[in-house]
């Protein structure tokens, strides 16, 4: 019967409103700073403090859906041209599609760690209208992350960290003011996004997420 129906999707309702929301937190900062190490440590840090029907998921931008993989290996590819501003519409398709995958997953409760998002397409393209991102966010409907995390070690060891690393793709041009000049944008985002630092030149790797998950921790997110 129509009553029994309706008593059905009260209950539904119900369980609905006591999921809390899962968590959206973005990993940021220049090249080598430590951004998809961290994500990485993090995601499984919060996996053991987190009641277990939480899922925590480690994504990237570009990237982490399936059209969102395709487009980064188009993106990556020095060999293929493709102009500024087709690219920049080729990160806002990752993103948009990231969006629309990633909304059921908050909605069940569970959390998300991202490597790069909006500061990364600021710091790579920082010639584009700030009204045109803003109007491009909203009418996109991108996501506003709880918690921004720039990550930084100090321009030598970015630099020598992103040295290592060799094989330059479309952004990197293998040129040193470029690169720093990049890097003090970051600096500049962190302020912007109202995010906080952590300084990836002085710890290892496992005290660092620790120290990271201290910061999500006073962020009040676990709440
Ligand atoms: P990004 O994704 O920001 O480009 P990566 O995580 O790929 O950076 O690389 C960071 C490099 O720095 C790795 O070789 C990593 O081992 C090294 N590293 C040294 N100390 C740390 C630390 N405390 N946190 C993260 N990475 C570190
Ligand atoms: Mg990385």
């Amino acid at each position: 019967s129509t009553q029994h129906d309706e008593s059905i999707t009260d209950t539904t309702l119900k369980e609905d409103k006591i999921t809390t929301r899962g968590k959206l937190i973005v990993i940021e900062g220049p090249d080598g700073a430590g951004k998809s190490t961290q994500a990485n440590l993090i995601a499984e840090r919060l996996r053991v403090i987190l009641h277990p029907k939480n899922r925590v998921m480690c994504m990237r931008e570009p990237g982490s859906t399936e059209a969102g993989e395709s487009i980064r290996v188009l993106l990556k590819d020095p060999a293929i041209p493709i102009d500024t501003l087709s690219q920049l519409l080729l990160v806002y398709a990752s993103r948009r599609q990231l969006t629309v995958e990633i909304e059921p997953i908050l909605q069940a409760g569970d959390w998300v760690v991202l490597d790069r998002y909006e500061p990364s397409t600021i710091a790579y393209r920082p010639e584009i209208p700030e009204e045109v991102r803003w109007s491009m966010t909203k009418y996109l409907g991108f996501m506003v992350p709880d918690m921004y995390i720039f990550l930084d070690a100090g321009d030598e060891i970015l630099l020598e960290r992103s040295r290592a690393k060799g094989a330059p793709d479309r952004w990197d041009h293998g040129d040193k003011y470029d690169m720093l000049g990049r890097v003090r944008l970051y600096r500049d985002l962190r302020m912007w996004f109202k995010g906080v630092s952590v300084d990836t030149s002085i710890d290892t790797e496992e005290t660092t997420a620790r120290k990271i998950l201290e910061l999500i921790i006073d962020g009040g997110l676990l709440v």
